[in-house]
């Protein structure tokens, strides 16, 4: 089995090649970051005129890398949402034409599946159910992934996302963007008992997560502290706030194979190795994608293109593209926040 997978939800746009059986046999990734960077932060119409221009030549050289023609695919699937809504339309039109011209199946894929799926693509031994702490530029949340489109969302956060604040602490600090490298970068050079910091909902029955007031405090504290001091203190606080919130979780997920992070968050060193430690608290597998897999990338929509297909899961070419899709779609909006 062959899947061509496309994403663009965001300000990366990418095309990679996957087969059923685990094989990346090319992925070409395209960011974005020169664009933003004077605004601080992603322009969504910058970002989507940007999809249109790279993601047809993107396609071609995936397809010649691979050395095959869109005729040996099975299947297109492209994300199809959640995201910045122009550039998720690129992506998805993308994906239904080259589907329709080739006569192969499309595959509508949730970007959040993407990441959530992308463990198994790097992992064969992973298996259901596992619980997974997903931290990316949009979303915070803990989830039981029980199956193929079978997730159970535990946890979400009830204002920023774990990305989010990183970004916005990397901009308050003046270290640039993308702000989540650029902070872990400067804690290395710093002191994480520094700066004392809050940590919003530690200890909290629901294992729910926030960040906005932790942000807060970086910025009153900024003008008093080295940038590397805040940097690191501000990264400490996010390992206890995730840490404590996931082991919440794992106490009341029931029987799981493994404790699995992923989303461009997991790329975090520190995170990882905390991680991992309280996997191993818990006896528990610990599991993470290489990095370039954990930021965003064609790779793991066409692996969730993969396993939705092999599980009979294909799209009819009116499939909306959606600003929002939750994973479940059962998960109650706390107090608000996004999904
Ligand atoms: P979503 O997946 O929620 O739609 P997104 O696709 O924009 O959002 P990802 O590409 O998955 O997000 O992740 C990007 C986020 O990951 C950014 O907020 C970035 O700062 C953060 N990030 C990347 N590398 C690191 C790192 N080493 N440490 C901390 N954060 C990081
Ligand atoms: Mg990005
Ligand atoms: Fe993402």
């Amino acid at each position: 089995m062959l899947i061509l997978g496309l994403e663009s939800s965001c300000d990366e746009t990418a095309a990679a090649l996957v087969t059923g059986d685990r094989q990346v046999l090319a992925h070409r990734l395209l960011g974005q970051e020169a664009a933003h960077a004077p605004y601080g932060g992603v322009v969504p119409e910058i970002a989507a005129r940007a999809h249109v221009e790279a993601l047809e030549p993107l396609v071609a050289a995936a397809l010649s890398d691979a050395g095959v023609t869109l005729n040996d695919v099975d299947a297109v699937a492209a994300t199809a949402g959640p995201g910045l809504i122009g550039g998720v339309m690129v992506g998805l039109v993308t994906g239904k034409a080259l589907a329709h011209a080739a006569g192969k199946p499309l595959v509508a894929v949730n970007h959040l599946e993407g990441h959530a799926l992308s463990p198994r693509l790097s992992d064969p031994d992973l298996d259901f159910p596992y619980l997974l702490l997903l931290v990316s530029g949009g979303h915070c949340q803990l989830l039981l992934v029980e199956g193929v489109a079978r997730y159970r969302r535990l946890a979400t956060t009830i204002d920023d996302a774990a990305g989010e604040a990183f970004d916005k602490t990397a901009k308050i600090l003046g270290l640039g963007f993308p702000g989540g490298p650029a902070v872990e970068r400067a804690a290395r050079e710093g002191d994480p008992r520094a700066v004392p910091l809050p940590r919003p909902l530690l200890r909290s029955p629901e294992p729910h997560f926030s960040f906005a007031g932790l942000k807060a405090a970086v910025a009153r504290a900024a003008n008093d502290h080295a940038a590397v001091d805040l940097a690191a203190s501000f990264q400490a606080a996010v390992v206890d706030c995730l840490l404590d919130r996931t082991r919440r979780a794992l106490d009341r997920a029931g029987p799981v194979t493994a404790l699995v992070v992923a989303g461009g968050v997991a790329a975090n060193g520190a995170i990882r190795a905390a991680l991992q430690a309280l996997a191993a608290e818990h006896d528990l597998r610990f599991v993470a994608p290489p990095l370039w897999l954990c930021t965003d990338n064609a790779a793991m929509i066409a692996w969730a293109g993969a396993e939705r297909f092999a599980a009979g899961l294909t799209d009819p070419l009116d499939v909306p593209a959606r600003p929002r899709w939750p994973l479940d779609p059962h998960a109650e909006a706390v107090r608000g926040a996004g999904v």
